[in-house]
């Protein structure tokens, strides 16, 4: 086969090279024929072949569930076997094959389209949900028919195959995302997806070489095919030569070599030449992201993005979790931390970490009903949360931290609930710590214009650079269309970065920056000599943010940084940057 390249958007480090996994949603492959009167019966007896074969594998599920499994688990699996033996899923196709001469696949997808529509018209709203038990049936019975029923291997390194797996896909949800995180793979490739879509954060912090964003990949790319993703360049290639496999095989040795080296610098503080020390902090998506986060030698996590402890929810498990699920996933990251600070984020679900069970603005949901906005529409959720956030607080030094505020009374009305469920614990017997700081992030451009509104009220602020770029240049991080108009260097950015900061100084009030530009290695100089003193990230970059702080002279950047903030030249700001990356420290 012939070799080929594929370019995306880069959105982790290092080089992988492994065999191409692809996830397709079968149903988006069918094909579409017509099939011959005298192979009709054949076509019939293939799909029905599909349908017992499926039947087979959810009762061996079954009958392989765990003593302990929840009850719920039996029932869904019940609930499918019934789907499929239901006459409208398991005998109506085959009629249409008999009447239309439909392949077994469209004559599937065609009755399973009938059946959606009449589902769609349905009041109830549990009847109506069944919809998607449907679609997950026919699904099943699809990949059987298209042999494309591969599992993911779940066991870590069994073999060479499986450890050198590389996921490639039309996109990844980010709950699907974190379900990767028990399987063994080195990378991950999709069409679609920006720099800073959730699901790009949640590859970053796995620390595995990824690349968004690249259109047509999946189409593309065959399963097996052997595949190179260079995740710096974001380039993916396709069937290379073995000498272009040994030269990647060299730079990915380089590569390991150097982080071996970083890993060195655990304990050595982040102090810059000439004697300012910077904090650095990790950004955590589930609780035993703290172990990675001391591992790197992080002072705290800056950003526990508690929402995706409430994605991705299905079966038995699709309630969100309660006070006390939430309380002990809390309790553990902060337990983990050793005394460490732990910054913990409220909800932060809508837009591109859709709930299940949230229907929400399909037009623009990125400026729908997100964030703090849906929590204060959900008091329930949100006391729930913030009660299990307070009890956790006992363990260690807990922050909470409050997403996509804009206006005063949202920062009110939240403050007025943490207050009323301090009581509530109080009352109720549980031990709150006697300081829990409460701070607001900046990542809406007019949080970031009127600091002055909120940071009397606050203990602290920090940034959300990927929404604040998101919000201020209009576009959707998540849209691959749009990523190239994504640059965090636009001086309108660099204003907004530098009205925050000053206006949390003045009130003397810390302030942090907790989105992609912390970690930006590019960045790193110019963010500290305008003043930024904490910065939080994915725990896989910190070794080598460390490592710039160690080699930077504040003193020595602040004309350049200087002139940068000065400019509105694009230009000029990138020749600056370059200028001060390259500056040469005493
Ligand atoms: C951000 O917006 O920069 C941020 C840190 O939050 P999230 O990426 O989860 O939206
Ligand atoms: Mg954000």
């Amino acid at each position: 086969m012939a070799s080929f390249s594929l370019q995306g958007i880069p959105v982790s480090r290092g080089i992988t090279i492994g065999r191409a996994h692809l996830l397709r949603p079968a149903a988006l492959d069918v094909q579409h024929y017509l099939i011959a009167q005298e192979q009709v019966e054949e076509e019939v007896l293939r799909l029905q072949k599909a349908i017992a074969q499926v039947q087979r594998d959810l009762q061996s599920i079954w009958s392989e569930l765990p003593t302990d499994a929840p009850t719920e688990l039996g029932a869904f699996l019940d609930v499918h076997a019934l789907i499929l033996s239901d006459p409208m899923v398991s005998e109506a196709p085959l009629d249409i094959i008999r009447t239309r001469h439909y392949n077994a696949e469209w004559a599937l997808v065609t009755q399973i389209d009938a059946l959606s529509a009449q589902f769609d018209e349905i009041e109830d709203a549990y009847l109506r949900e069944r919809k998607a038990d449907i679609a997950q049936v026919a699904e099943r019975v699809l990949k059987i028919l298209t042999g494309t029923a591969h599992q993911l291997p779940r066991a870590m390194g069994v073999d060479e195959r499986n450890a050198n797996m590389i996921v490639v896909a039309k996109d990844i949800s980010p709950a699907d995302m974190m379900q990767f995180r028990d399987v063994s793979f080195t990378g991950f490739v999709t069409d679609e997806g920006g720099p800073n879509s959730h699901t790009a954060i949640v590859s970053r912090s796995l620390g595995i070489p990824a690349v968004v964003g690249l259109g047509n990949a999946s189409h593309l790319i065959a399963q097996d095919d052997l595949l190179i993703i260079d995740s710096d360049a974001g380039v993916v290639i396709v069937a290379p030569s073995p000498l272009l496999v040994a030269q990647y095989r060299d730079r990915q040795a380089i590569f390991l070599k150097a982080k071996k080296k970083l890993g060195k610098l655990k304990k050595t503080p982040a102090i810059t030449r000439d004697g300012v020390e910077i904090s650095l902090f990790a950004n955590i998506e589930l609780p035993e992201d703290a172990h990675a986060a001391m591992e790197a030698g992080a002072n705290g996590i800056g950003l526990f993005r508690s929402e995706f402890l409430f994605m991705g929810r299905t079966g038995a498990n699709h309630q969100l979790p309660t006070e006390n699920e939430q309380f002990i996933a809390y309790k553990q990251a902060v337990e983990m931390m050793k005394g460490r600070p732990v910054t913990i984020r409220t909800l932060d679900v809508g837009a591109d970490k859709p709930l299940e069970t949230h229907e929400h603005n399909i037009l623009n949901p990125a400026l729908g009903l997100r964030a703090i906005r849906y929590c204060l529409k959900e008091p329930q959720i949100f006391m729930t949360q913030l009660r299990a956030i307070l009890r956790a607080s006992a363990y260690g030094q807990v922050h909470i931290l409050i997403p996509m505020i804009a206006h005063a009374f949202e920062l009110e009305q939240s403050l007025a609930m943490i207050a009323q469920a301090k009581r509530e614990l109080h009352a109720e017997g549980y031990a709150v710590a006697a300081q829990v700081p409460v701070g607001a992030m900046i990542e809406v451009p007019a949080a970031a214009l009127s600091v002055a509104m909120f940071v009397d009220k606050l203990d602290f602020l920090s940034i959300g650079t990927n929404d604040l770029i998101q919000y201020t240049l209009a576009i959707d991080r998540a849209d691959h269309e749009v990523a190239h108009l994504y640059s965090d260097t636009h001086p309108a950015i660099l204003q907004l970065l530098e009205m925050t900061i000053q206006a949390a100084q003045k009130a003397q009030v810390p302030v942090a920056i907790c989105g992609g530009m912390a970690g930006d290695i590019k960045l790193t100089r110019l963010l500290i000599s305008m003043g930024f003193r904490e910065l939080s990230m994915p725990s896989a970059l910190l070794p080598e943010i460390k490592q710039e702080i160690l080699n930077t002279n504040i003193t020595q950047c602040r004309p350049t940084v200087k002139k940068i903030l000065r400019s509105f030249d694009p230009n000029a700001i990138q020749k600056l940057l370059n200028q001060l990356r390259g500056q040469v420290c005493d």
